[in-house]
């Protein structure tokens, strides 16, 4: 069973208000993305109006949540957050739209997950900021027609290729966010550790940094754990050895891949000779859904080039081999 901790996915743990940063300053990283948000905050408050549609997509942990806060509070307006399967029918929706002030941002997260009666209705509100209601059944029904305030919706995805055209092709501004660099990550541990009240080497954050998969959300956990290993068995301070030590003992290697990693790795190269191999086989020899190991696993391992995608499956790439600390089969003919 792997460690939840080392996952990028939300735990209870995770809603510590203290470390979100609070604005487009504070948020480190994802330079392109917030230049561009920066101007169209700017220019709607401008001219008063509710700024377009935007759609996050991105690997979990990556900050799409917290963009969305940080908008709503430059723009000066209230923040609603609901997701796609929470909101079942049309009716749940509706509830939510009616409700919204005037510009005020919409997040929903799991946009892919919505339930395609619930996507109808979201359509006509996105375009022209209204609601088409069937009342009644039968041959009583009718339908209503209800305006509503123009507000921002922003959708966040993990899985891009899931959205449906037309719900895509509403959003004007999509923008997708990437991994991290050890530098941005660097920063974002030392901010963590600096709010956190504690003194920390430049190396001893560093190796968190380097570990956390490129993942804001992975840092904040593992220098929770870390600062644990500190106060426990070190002097109080985050060091380059109780940082190493503490990872290690999460089984966080140094490319800061965990035993579900390694387990998908490991068998791609002992079990299939490298691949290809499908996802499906995959999925079912690891005994992990195919939806887990696509959204979470994959998009890290393709990003640090361990593996390769092609269209007759999954390969592991070179580095993939010598991370295991394997040859790679010499090809026939070679
Ligand atoms: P997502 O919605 O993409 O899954 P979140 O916005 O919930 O990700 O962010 C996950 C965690 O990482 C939060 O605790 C958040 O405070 C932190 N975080 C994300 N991006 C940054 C950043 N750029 N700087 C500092 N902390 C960040």
């Amino acid at each position: 069973e792997p460690d939840p901790t080392l996952r990028p996915d939300p735990l209870p743990e995770d809603g510590d208000r203290a470390l979100r940063p609070q604005t487009l300053d504070d948020f480190i990283g994802q330079e392109e993305a917030r230049a561009n948000l920066r101007v169209f905050i700017e220019s709607a408050r401008r001219r008063a109006e509710a700024m377009d549609h935007v759609l996050f997509h991105g690997p979990p942990g990556l900050g799409k949540t917290t963009l969305a806060q940080i908008m709503a509070r430059e723009l000066g307006v209230n923040f609603r957050m609901t997701s796609g399967p929470v909101l079942a029918k049309a009716g749940d929706l509706a509830a939510i739209l009616t409700n919204l002030e005037a510009r005020d941002v919409l997040f929903i997260d799991e946009i892919h997950r919505l339930n395609p009666a619930v996507e109808e209705v979201l359509y006509p509100a996105l375009e022209d900021f209204e609601l088409d209601l069937v009342i009644g059944e039968g041959p009583a029904a009718r339908t209503v027609r209800i305006e509503l305030q123009p507000f921002t919706l922003v959708g966040a995805t993990t899985r891009l290729g899931l959205l449906t055209t037309p719900l895509r092709d509403r959003f004007g501004i999509p923008t997708r966010l990437n991994f991290y660099t050890h530098a941005e990550l660097d920063h974002i541990v030392a901010r963590g550790a600096r709010l956190a009240g504690l003194e920390s080497e430049p190396a001893g954050t560093a190796e968190i940094a380097k570990r956390a998969r490129g993942t804001p959300r992975i840092a904040g956990r593992l220098l929770r754990r870390v600062i644990d290993f500190a106060l426990v068995e070190g002097d109080g301070r985050l060091t380059q050895a109780i940082a190493d030590r503490a990872l290690t003992r999460l089984g966080v290697d140094s490319l800061g891949l965990d035993g579900a990693d390694r387990r998908y790795l490991t068998l791609i190269a002992e079990n299939y000779g490298g691949g290809p191999v499908g996802i499906e086989t995959i999925a079912a020899a690891l005994a992990e859904p195919r939806d887990a190991l696509e959204e979470v696993i994959e998009p890290f391992l393709l990003q640090q080039g361990l593996i390769a995608r092609t269209p007759r499956g999954r390969m592991l790439a070179h580095k993939g081999w010598s991370h295991l600390g394997l040859d790679a089969p010499k090809q026939p003919g070679q």
